[in-house]
């Protein structure tokens, strides 16, 4: 019977199940329950929220690529960023003082993957190379690991000098 009734109503985009008043999206063909979480009334009923969010994405997608329009995005953003910028430092700091093992916890994990990462760039017969060139002094690698290239023999400054260390 109420399957009779569902296809006499096939063509009306309203129907009423369990109770509760549905109506039919235009755009995407499902049944939504008409309240505030399915349906934006002010946009009336042609598409559901759903349908208009990806109307939106397609639309705010199609508007990016326009140079001129990403432009003035990225600038608003710049500005939001900015002003923003001690709350959100200070929110980090206010997060930071509330999870002090969380903190703790990264900065031992990062310290055990630098240190592996030093140990496995540690050469074959157990001697470690310590880059002695100004931009990276002391850090522990194999050569040209960690370390920037050796320069070209005819460019007397700036050598990067390895030294070995038992
Ligand atoms: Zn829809």
């Amino acid at each position: 019977m109420r399957a009779i009734a569902q296809d006499d109503m096939k063509e009306s985009p309203i129907r009423k199940r369990d109770g509760v008043y549905e109506y039919r999206c235009p755009t995407c063909r499902t049944w939504w329950p008409i309240d505030d979480d399915h349906w934006r009334p002010g946009n009336g009923f042609r598409r559901c929220k759903a349908c208009w969010n990806g109307y939106h994405k397609l639309w705010e997608r199609e508007r990016a690529k326009d140079p001129e329009i990403r432009e003035v995005v990225n600038f608003k953003g710049r500005i939001r960023h900015a002003l923003n910028r001690e709350k959100r430092n200070a929110a980090n700091r206010e997060w930071k003082a509330r999870n002090p093992e969380y903190i703790a916890a990264y900065n031992a994990a990062y310290k055990a993957r630098k240190k592996a990462e030093a140990m496995s760039a540690v050469s074959a017969d157990g001697v470690a190379s310590v880059c002695q060139s100004e931009q990276n002094v002391g850090s522990i690698g194999a050569v040209g690991v960690g370390c920037s290239p050796p320069p070209r023999s005819d460019a007397p400054s700036r050598r990067c000098t390895m030294t070995t260390r038992p």
